[in-house]
């Protein structure tokens, strides 16, 4: 859970920038990959944002300028930029400065998150946030250890003051054979619920990224074969009989 330490607070480790992305939040958007994630979920689409030291150094001033680039189609599909990762907390000082660089512009701003940060990283992130998509993979903790090798009480702490704002949408990787069964995805949507969230979006598990995989050397970690979205449907039912706004995919 160490921060990438920032050479100043406006280098920024970058893995990607990916422009007209649908399915990252609102509309059109851009979508900034932050190098560097503490978590190693072994169905990680983006394997190669984990290491903390990969990647290329960028200026939020040269981040914004790739951003700006597409400001007409943000307007008209009620877009903007979304900083992602990976985990974007892990370069918290970095953050900050995109977000509220990209504020200045007037763009809206969304930030995908694991959750498992320093609690004082998000609530600087806050103010310039309009939404977070923030994971909520398993609820029990010790499952969570095993299979991501993460801290679910640090994420269940951040979800829990974090939600207190508003501003958050949670992000469900429905992942077979780990967290697909009614009761685990019936718990979810409670703790959701509980937290005053209103909507959650169900993200079906993929193996789209095993090619990666073989390209960094490394081992695909979840033999399970990919889901649908139809798959995903009656867990989807669940969410909307329990109260909430339920959305299939990002
Ligand atoms: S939290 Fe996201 S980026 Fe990090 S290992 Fe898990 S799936 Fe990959």
């Amino acid at each position: 859970m160490n921060n990438i330490p920032s050479p100043d607070s406006t280098s920024v480790r970058v893995s990607s920038i990916q422009r007209f992305s649908i399915h990252d939040g609102p509309g059109i958007r851009t979508t900034v990959f932050l190098q560097g994630c503490p978590l190693r979920c072994p169905w990680c689409a983006n394997p190669e944002t984990q290491d903390p030291l990969s990647g290329k150094m960028m200026s939020v001033s040269q981040i914004l300028s790739v951003v700006e680039r597409d400001a007409d189609y943000y307007r008209h599909s009620g877009g903007g930029v979304t900083f992602s990762g990976g985990e974007p907390l892990m370069q918290p000082d970095a953050l900050e400065a995109l977000l509220k660089a990209s504020k200045a512009s007037g763009f809206h701003t969304a930030v995908e998150t694991s959750g498992e940060t320093a609690g004082e990283n998000l609530l600087r992130a806050e103010p310039f946030t309009d939404i977070f998509l923030f994971d909520i993979k398993h609820c029990d903790a010790k499952i969570f250890r095993k299979v991501c090798s993460g801290s679910l009480d640090t994420i269940l702490r951040n979800l829990e003051a974090l939600s207190k704002s508003g501003k958050v949408i949670a992000r469900i990787p429905c992942i077979p054979a780990f967290n697909m069964d009614a009761d685990t995805v019936r718990g979810i949507f409670a703790l959701a619920l509980s937290l005053g969230i209103k909507e959650a979006h169900l993200l079906p598990y993929h193996t789209l990224a095993k090619d990666k995989y073989a390209r960094l050397g490394r081992t695909w970690g979840w033999e399970q074969s990919g889901i649908s979205k139809e798959d995903v449907e009656p867990f989807a039912c669940l969410g909307r009989e329990a109260g909430l706004r339920i959305r299939i995919g990002g």
